[in-house]
């Protein structure tokens, strides 16, 4: 039994010695395996074809009817027959090989510590996602870090071998069978410690030999049933930056990371009361200022107010009163005349547009903060309130 080179040694990527022996649309078929093609959620191998002096990019590689398929990025210059030398990008496949052997740990560990199954798999080279049969709280996804983490750094081995079918099927895996097609009679398995204590888990993906090199873990999302992870270089540079981000915060706020959460709930809490107390006011702005009965034919500019106060009382804005809402840069003209207004305005040079009594038009000029023309409020008739 011939088995592909990136079974064999997956950590040997070439260059290897092989012969062309088709072409179809831009894709290349060699008498060899050596490149990963994509399946398992594991992305194919990139790389390139080298002749002489000329070289030649491996863009994707997927397997067909039995047959691996290199697509590249040209075609010319090769014929079949061509005896050339193939590379594999050593740094993609290892990082695609730290991702999938985490990923047999993290989902071994989901089943073996909470009765987690892993529904989907998908590797990348910067961040790599699994889908559970279960919403996972904060807390199990901590312990679950921690514990692979822990595996990881006890160095346990990681072992492929070749079995039947029925030595499959006498043997407790996690995932199942089916599903799953033989490569020439035997099946896969990937197992995590000695005699798989860890996992069990058929795959076709590349794989390290001990779980050191996966060497880092790092949840960095989760989206309901899906969990974003990353492993080994992107993980160590993750975490690098939040260190990164945390030293300056910690300067910040003047408080360890630890206190992190705390202070941010609280200033949310503050936020919110502080929003609370602004509404408010700004009610109160608008009842004594805007809904008085009688004061009609008035503009009112109310500067920096806040507009989304201001869209709740917009219906009941008295006819004939226009509110301008000066902001930096902007103004929002509201009121049932505020077509009329904000026309006036473009006649001034605002440029902007709305519809049903809510215009945002942008001031001319550099003044952050200025006030209207008072032009306006003689061309409109009214009186600034
Ligand atoms: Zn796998």
């Amino acid at each position: 039994m011939t088995l592909p080179i990136y079974w064999q040694n997956p950590k040997e990527t070439g260059p290897f010695e092989v012969k062309i022996v088709s072409f179809d649309n831009g894709w290349v078929q060699l008498d060899q395996e050596v490149l990963y093609p994509e399946g398992g959620g594991q992305p194919s191998d990139q790389g390139l074809i080298i002749k002489g002096t000329n070289r030649w990019q491996v863009k994707h590689v997927k397997e067909k009817s039995g047959n691996i398929w290199l697509k590249l990025d040209k075609t010319d210059g090769l014929h079949v027959g061509d005896i050339v030398q193939v590379v594999a990008d050593s740094k993609r496949r290892r990082i695609l090989m730290q991702m999938h052997s985490g990923q047999h740990l993290f989902s071994a560990v989901l089943e073996n510590e909470f009765g987690i199954g892993t529904t989907r798999v998908q590797m990348d080279v910067t961040e790599s996602e699994i889908s559970t049969d279960m919403k996972m709280s904060e807390e199990q996804i901590d312990k679950a870090e921690k514990i692979v983490n822990g595996i990881i750094l006890g160095n346990v081995p990681i072992k492929s071998l070749f079995l039947t079918k029925d030595e499959v099927t006498s043997l407790k895996l996690r995932g199942n069978i089916e599903g799953i097609s033989p490569k020439n009679g035997k099946y896969r398995l990937v197992q995590i410690g000695r005699d798989g204590t860890i996992d069990k888990n058929l795959c076709g993906g590349t794989h390290l030999d001990s779980t050191i090199e996966i060497q880092a873990f790092i949840v960095t999302q989760i989206d309901g049933k899906r969990i974003k992870f990353k492993c080994g270089e992107p993980a160590i540079e993750y975490a690098i930056s939040l260190s990164q981000i945390t030293r300056k915060l910690k300067n910040m706020l003047s408080v360890g990371h630890e206190r992190f959460i705390e202070i941010i709930e609280k200033t949310k809490n503050e936020n919110r009361k502080l929003r609370k107390q602004v509404e408010h006011f700004g009610i109160n702005i608008i009842e004594n200022e805007i809904m008085v009965t009688g004061k009609e034919n008035r503009i009112v500019e109310l500067k920096n107010f806040d507009r989304n106060i201001l869209q709740k009382w917009k219906g009941r804005i008295p006819e004939g009163n226009i509110i301008f809402l000066l902001e930096d840069g902007f103004v929002a003209v509201i009121g049932t005349q505020a077509e009329k207004a904000a026309s006036v305005l473009k006649n001034h040079g605002y440029k902007g547009g709305g519809k049903k009594g809510k215009y945002i038009l942008k001031f001319i000029g550099n003044d952050k903060l200025p006030s209207l023309p008072e032009e306006i409020f003689s061309e409109l008739k009214f009186i600034r309130s």
